[in-house]
């Protein structure tokens, strides 16, 4: 799934994201997933595909901005002992996600990476749900298909049972080759007509009648 251009995810994009990671932020785990955060950022290239896409709470979300993880890591790590312990002590508490993302690179690109194959399994799943939901319309349709076949073919059959019932002739007495060739009916045909007539023991004409009404209903 990619859309060509940045813009407004689809809900349930959005949603499929957001329960992956036990809807735990991906950078600090513990903040709720609020954001769909583009592992590698669009200014880096990093494209609006699923594979690219991670749940995060706002505070990682806003701290990343358009840097990849690693450098927003590095950055972090290049701040001044003071600086982190200001924020610290400057109300920001250990929440703030500058603070918490502090597992090693290695660890912190295999986390990430695990939450990924984890929503892009997530969205494997919703794509065999969709096709399975699709295939059970299809076999729907395909079914009232069958049905409406039938139907055209008893409404083929009624109008050749007219046919018949207008010359009033009885097919239950089996009618000859000659006489079926005469009224240009094949053979298929006349045996389904002596059979309708013989099973309910009726005339042509009331089978046609019956075929008929039928068929329209
Ligand atoms: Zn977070």
């Amino acid at each position: 799934m990619e859309a060509s251009s940045r813009g407004t995810l689809p809900r349930t994009v959005r949603n499929v994201v957001l329960t992956a990671n036990k809807r735990n932020c991906t950078y600090c785990s513990w903040g709720a997933a609020e954001a769909v955060d583009h592992v590698v950022p669009w200014e880096e290239g990093g494209r609006d595909d699923v594979s690219n896409f991670v749940p995060a709470c706002r505070r990682c979300n806003s701290s990343k901005k358009n840097r990849t993880v690693l450098r927003w890591k590095r950055d972090i790590q290049a701040r001044p002992p003071s600086d982190l312990l200001a924020s610290f002590f400057g109300g920001k508490t250990y929440h703030d996600p500058d603070l918490v993302i502090d597992s090693t690179p290695e660890g912190l690109i295999e986390h990430v990476e695990s939450v990924q194959a984890e929503v892009c399994a997530a969205f494997r799943r919703l794509e065999v749900d969709l096709a399975e939901g699709l295939m059970g319309e299809m076999n729907r349709l395909a079914a009232r298909m069958g049905n409406l076949s039938t139907h055209m073919r008893a409404l083929v059959h009624a109008e050749f049972l007219l046919r018949l019932g207008e010359q009033e002739v009885d097919l239950a007495s089996r009618p000859s080759d000659r006489y079926l060739r005469r009224i240009q009916v094949d053979r298929r045909q006349a045996d389904l007509v002596t059979t309708l007539a013989q099973v309910g023991n009726l005339t042509t004409s009331q089978v046609a009648r019956d075929a008929l009404a039928g068929a329209k209903r």
